[in-house]
């Protein structure tokens, strides 16, 4: 559990606000709202097409939300107001910043294969937030310790377990020093027994009071690393809460069956 982890009472550090997103006339996001406070990991939980996966690319606008607004710390994402009082979309260079201070790990890791392990880390670092290439080698190394994969730095991804290859992205997503961690799926391109270990990171990351939020299908993990979990369906939030709550106690009968189906 989160023993000797503290969840920060502060401001929100990400607020989305009644966001939408449709596709043609496919409406996928029916009006979403979340906050996120510092150090807090939450879990977005929801059948497959119940719009997850969009909501994650929408913070990070790798989706155009059409309709509501997301803040990081206050500040809009993607959209400046001009002096005029205009809304208008950031300009691509002050968007490539604010993506990067939102991380995002994917199910497939794409891993650039002619790099080595080291290389992939220190790539983002270097060519989005100009950091020197020494300074970014030595994040990089103390990165892939903190997954475990000190050793493998100068290995080349084609000779890594997919369990090893998906820490060396989280180790990646983590140079951008980002103010907070998306996850999607993380885990289920991997085979089975490779799946502990790449928890095992995203819990240590959690522990040590990364902001996440996380989308999976791993119950044990939503219930031991997350403060809230949302469950989403159909695009709207059906439930949040505390993860025991939501997942045993919720009188609410989308989650029941929901839960039911997971066991
Ligand atoms: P989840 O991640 O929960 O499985 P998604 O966010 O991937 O769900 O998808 C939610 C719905 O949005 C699905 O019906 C999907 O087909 C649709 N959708 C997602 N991306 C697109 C897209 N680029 N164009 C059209 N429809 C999309
Ligand atoms: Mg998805």
């Amino acid at each position: 559990m989160n023993a000797g982890r503290t969840v920060s009472t502060d401001a929100p550090l990400l607020v989305v606000d009644n966001l939408r997103k449709s596709f043609g006339a496919h409406e996928v996001l029916k009006g979403v709202s979340l906050s996120v406070k510092p150090s807090q990991v939450i879990g977005l939980l929801g059948r497959s097409g119940s719009g997850k996966s969009t909501l994650l690319r929408c913070l990070n606008m790798l989706e155009v939300p059409s309709g509501g607004r997301i803040l990081l710390e206050g500040e809009e994402i993607g959209f400046e107001t001009t002096s005029g009082g205009r809304r208008r979309p950031l300009s691509a260079s002050r968007l490539a910043l604010q993506r990067a201070s939102m991380s995002m790990v994917f199910q497939h890791f794409n891993l650039w294969p002619h790099r080595t392990v080291l290389g992939n880390v220190v790539e983002g670092p270097v060519q989005v937030l100009g950091m020197a290439r020494e300074e970014a080698e030595a994040l990089g190394l103390d990165l892939l310790a903190r997954v475990g994969l000190r050793d493998k730095a100068d290995s080349y991804p084609i000779r890594l377990s997919g369990g090893q290859q998906q820490r060396v992205a989280i180790a990646r997503a983590l140079a951008m020093r980002p103010k907070i961690m998306l996850f999607d799926e993380p885990t289920s391109a991997l085979d089975p027994e490779l799946v502990g270990e790449v928890l095992q990171v995203m819990l240590d990351l959690a522990k040590s009071g990364t902001t996440m939020v996380v989308v999976t299908h791993e119950m044990s993990f939503a219930r031991n690393a997350c403060d809230e979990v949302v469950l989403l369906e159909g695009g709207q939030i059906v439930e949040r809460g505390a993860p025991d709550y939501v997942m045993t106690q919720s009188e609410n009968p989308r989650a029941r069956q929901f839960f039911a189906s997971q066991r």
